[in-house]
């Protein structure tokens, strides 16, 4: 990183200093007290710390005691005591709503497994989830073939969701021989034809779900998930035809499931609520139609993750906790079947996010940093230079809350004009240079007169934005974090150390792809917009930053934008006396596994470059030493990290 401390004779920095920056404020500027609430904390000596009630661990030791291991950043660290706390505790908020209600049936959750497939997250999963009969959920034909060889509890559910052809049909069947409750939900009315006949087929009893699309309103980023024009599920009318269907074939004792999803990160409590009557109701409906083996009712997931810690209904909050959650499905539930005299159904969740979203934190590390002049910097210049030198000098001189706005407009128009001067060869490039940089530091001054202003004008308002500094980070967003490319999602982020020290730079950050979008610029924060992280200069150590929250989706929806792979991955634990243990390190991609991907075979580039090597030497413009370092340093090439070393 490269070091500029800001100016002692920054007066509003110089007030703020004379307040004493402890752990407290760090948890507070960061957020920690509020989307870190029961795994994560700051320790006494200013490190960010990941706990559960088995132990602690300090994240600076962690990613200092790896490096020695010759695991570097960028890593993923996956703690799966985290996994475990976050599935008792939405099988214990059922749990209690149900005892509290006094519910007439028990509650068995379903893992969606495309919210992070990995073989350790779903053996994580059926472990932990095995005494409180936990399944699993899948989408596809290859989620299918993992979940059957992984899931090993008969009492457990196999719900079979997404689109199907006659051979996820047969395959999902056959699962139920090996002693699995598999249930194949009926996405579209095509499939029960197709349903019937693998049935008659393989001469197996299927257990039928049946996904109705909701009318209610969802709330949240993914709200169009439910509707009329949703992309799946079964109308009313398309249900009342799958009955009449069943009914006919003698198989009406096969629909055992009824299932909707409101689509993910539901925002609202309102929005369960009104989707809980709906459902309920036409549950309740169906049983009264004569589907007298109904018994399981499937709220699909949508159970939200508060990223941002403010409780509210915003995109990256919610407005109610996992308790709520499950209180408005038990009570959503028993309300509307008791009002029928119907018996309750099991209660079935497909709760993807807020499971496994807290267990991961992506760690990587600052490799420089871009800031833009600091008027300390910019020199008078000399007296026959250019009038505008002249002007934009002078602008950063005795700014005050008064006239920092017109000054502001002034410093606009100066640099326009000198950009003018320039293309009409009027300045040179270092006139134009020293224009650029006293137009920055005019703007650096004026930015820290506004700190002093109880209300900041909308037009000075985007100086913070504009002075920000860069901060370089060893990782790909599109990789490791490609739901805040592609859909804005914020995720808390964070020094893992110097906590104890004020943050005395606001910068966004940048990823080492050559790609103008790796970059983030939209982080949580006390203001609806937030676009710089508070963090800290340059010291001379190596500096790295937690992104929190990133264990669903970002790591199968990642990509290999520039050819930069999966990272280093390491799974956490603690051990009985609360210490934690490094168990299972998987390498990250090598520039070898990324380039085979694309169609590379590795031994044909290399056989190409001796070739070219060859006729270098044939030339002369290489010697034979020469000839054999590029070879060696080629074949290591191959097989080092695609990250910076
Ligand atoms: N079930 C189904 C059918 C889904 O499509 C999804 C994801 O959108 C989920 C469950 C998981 O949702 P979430 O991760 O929000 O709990």
């Amino acid at each position: 990183m490269a070091a500029t401390l800001l100016s002692p004779r920054d007066p509003a920095e110089s007030t703020r200093r004379a307040h004493t920056w402890t752990t407290q404020d760090a948890a507070r500027t960061y957020g920690v007290c509020d989307w870190g609430r029961d795994h994560f904390s700051i320790n006494e000596v200013g490190h960010l710390t990941v706990s559960d009630a088995r132990g602690k661990v300090d994240l600076k030791e962690l990613v200092d005691h790896l490096k020695t291991r010759g695991v570097a950043p960028p890593l993923l660290l996956r703690f799966s005591d985290l996994l475990r706390a976050r599935l008792e505790g939405l099988n214990d908020a059922f749990a209690s709503a149900i005892r509290r209600y006094r519910y007439g049936a028990h509650y068995q959750g379903v893992y969606p497994i495309k919210v992070n497939q990995n073989r350790a997250v779903v053996a994580g999963v059926v472990g932990h989830g095995r005494r409180c009969r936990f399944g699993l959920e899948v989408g596809s034909k290859p989620e299918l073939l993992a979940a059957m060889a992984m899931l090993d509890n008969a009492q457990s559910l196999l719900v079979c969701n997404g689109y199907k052809d006659a051979h996820y049909v047969e395959t999902a069947l056959l699962a139920s021989k090996l002693g699995r409750r598999v249930m194949v939900v009926i996405e579209k009315p095509s499939e029960l034809l197709l349903l019937k006949q693998a049935a008659e087929k393989l001469n197996i009893v299927p257990r039928i779900g049946v996904r109705m699309r909701l009318s209610s309103r969802g709330a949240g980023r993914w709200e169009k998930s439910v509707g009329a024009r949703a992309k799946f599920g079964l109308s009313a009318p398309e249900i009342l035809l799958a009955v009449e269907r069943l009914k006919g074939w003698g198989m009406l004792d096969s629909l055992q499931l009824l299932h909707f999803h409101m689509g993910s990160q539901i925002t609202a409590i309102g929005a369960i609520e009104a989707a809980m009557c709906e459902g309920a109701r036409t549950y309740v409906e169906l049983v009264k139609l004569g589907c007298r083996a109904l018994r399981y009712f499937d709220v699909g997931g949508g159970l939200g993750v508060d990223h941002d810690g403010s409780q509210t209904r915003t995109d990256a909050s919610l407005d109610y906790s996992v308790q709520a959650y499950a209180d408005a499905v038990v009570a959503g539930m028993m309300a509307v079947c008791d009002n029928d005299g119907v018996a309750h159904p099991v209660l079935v969740s497909e709760s993807g996010r807020a499971l496994v979203a807290h267990h991961s934190v992506l760690i990587v590390e600052v490799v420089g940093v871009s800031r833009v002049a600091d008027p300390r910097d910019v020199k008078a210049p000399a007296d026959d230079a250019p009038d505008v030198m002249h002007q934009l000098w002078a602008l950063q001189n005795n700014v005050t809350t008064d006239n920092v706005r017109a000054r502001f407009r002034h410093a606009v128009d100066d640099h326009q004009q000198a950009l003018s001067l320039f293309n009409r060869g009027e300045l040179s490039l270092a006139q134009r240079g020293y224009c650029e940089r006293a137009f920055w530091g005019a703007c650096r001054r004026m930015l820290e007169v506004t700190g002093e202003m109880a209300h900041v004008p909308e037009e000075l308002a985007r100086l913070e934005d504009m002075l920000r500094d860069t901060y370089f980070c060893n990782f790909s967003i599109f990789q490791s974090l490609p739901d805040a490319w592609a859909i804005g999602q914020l995720f808390p982020m964070l020094p893992i150390h110097r906590l104890q020290e004020r943050p005395d730079r606001r910068g966004a950050l940048a990823d080492i792809t050559c790609d103008s979008d790796g970059k983030i610029d939209a982080f949580i924060g006390p203001r609806k917009h937030n676009s710089t992280l508070p963090l800290h200069h340059d010291n001379g150590e190596p500096y790295y930053l937690a992104v929190m929250l990133t264990g669903a989706y970002q790591e199968i929806l990642g990509d290999r934008h520039n050819l930069f792979g999966d990272t280093h991955v390491v799974h956490v634990q603690f051990d009985d006396e609360g210490r934690y243990l490094v168990g299972d390190v998987f390498a990250g991609d090598t520039n070898t596994d990324v380039l085979r991907h694309v169609g590379y075979l590795p031994e044909l580039l290399l056989r190409r470059v001796r070739t070219h090597v060859e006729v270098a030497v044939k030339h002369g413009s290489m010697t034979l030493d020469e000839s054999r370092n590029l070879i060696e340093h080629y074949r290591q090439a191959l097989d080092a990290y695609t990250y910076l070393a």
